[in-house]
């Protein structure tokens, strides 16, 4: 099934039955049966027109901090972006940057510039390529408010570009989750600011996570969308289930509207605990939760 991908890929960003634990912030899932860790974009280019030829499933990735993979691992190509997409040109207050830098990353080198807009982003631990495909935000900010345009690669091989509207940005939503495209770079329109008051508000978001996450803890951050009107952290609260565990999975003591690993979790058992908070949500409370984290694999 994967002759073709081994034999006409460089052997070197090839990984075999990669276990995914490795690749998550939740430090949870099994194998992947290729991982792919692509050089140039020629390199994508190449393993997603092999996989399409050849009906392989393949799933791209970067930090791994939204992704709950499943035990039994992934049959198909993961194609992780990551440290060789980087690339980052500041021009006045644009910024063009590759899907794999880390937000944290560009939000300092943005505050170093004085550009402010990306001062939300600074302790959101997923890489551009993934804040643009779940239009990651937080403290009133979001990236869809900074994205100027988009650049991808189509399933059928093709660049294309998306300016902001085209990318159909809602709340943790963009086209891309849709589309099949792989982004692979961004154009980001920044606005001039003060150094200090960028740091200082970098700052207190930061001092603000700390205080109120569980960032001690291996997780994927926020489990659930947040319904209209709603916050899911109290509600959970109020079902009595903070600090319920199974297994190693534990709704965490601090801020209830996050899933942690307090060691040894499987992804059963924190799908299980989503499950549990989903039925409670809706026995009392007469509410549907639907998970922002993506969750892939073999169960
Ligand atoms: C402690 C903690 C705090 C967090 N806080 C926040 C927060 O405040 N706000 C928030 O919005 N999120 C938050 N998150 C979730 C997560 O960090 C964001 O969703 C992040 O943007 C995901 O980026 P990633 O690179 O890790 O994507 P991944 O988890 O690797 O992937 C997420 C999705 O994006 C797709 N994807 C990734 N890269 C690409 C690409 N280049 N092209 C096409 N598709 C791609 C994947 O296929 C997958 O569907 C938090 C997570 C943690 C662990």
């Amino acid at each position: 099934m994967y002759s073709a991908l081994l034999s006409e890929l460089p052997p070197d960003i090839i990984l075999k039955d990669e276990e995914m634990k490795r690749h998550t912030t939740f430090r949870i899932g099994g194998p992947a049966d290729i991982m792919i860790m692509p050089q140039t974009i020629e390199d994508i280019q190449k393993a997603v027109e092999i996989c399409c030829q050849n009906e392989i499933p393949y799933y791209i990735i970067g930090q791994g901090s939204n992704l709950l993979v499943m035990d039994k691992g992934i049959r198909g190509v993961v194609i992780k972006l990551g440290k060789n997409f980087k690339k980052v040109d500041i021009n006045q207050n644009m910024i063009q940057a590759e899907a794999g830098i880390r937000l944290s990353e560009l939000s300092k080198l943005a505050a170093r510039h004085s550009l402010s807009g990306l001062e939300f982003a600074e302790g959101i631990p997923g890489s551009l390529g993934g804040a643009v495909t779940m239009n990651a935000g937080a403290y009133n900010g979001e990236i869809k408010n900074v994205v100027f345009s988009v650049e991808a690669l189509s399933e059928k091989g093709e660049i294309l570009h998306f300016n902001s509207d085209e990318c159909k940005f809602s709340y943790r939503h963009s086209i891309f989750q849709e589309n099949g495209c792989t982004v692979l770079r961004c154009q980001l329109q920044l606005t001039p600011g003060k150094q200090d008051e960028i740091r200082q508000t970098m700052r207190e978001f930061a001092r603000r996570r700390k205080e109120r996450q569980p960032i001690e803890y291996p997780s994927a951050g926020s489990v659930f969308k947040r319904p209209d009107g709603l916050y899911v952290g109290p509600m959970i609260e109020k079902m009595g289930l903070k600090g319920y565990r199974i297994g190693g999975a534990e709704i965490s003591a601090k801020h209830a509207g996050f899933i942690v690993n307090r060691g040894n979790a499987t992804a059963r058992d924190v799908l299980d605990l989503i499950t549990h908070i989903q039925n409670t949500a809706r026995e009392r409370f007469n509410v549907e939760l639907q998970p922002e984290i993506r969750i892939i694999g073999e169960q």
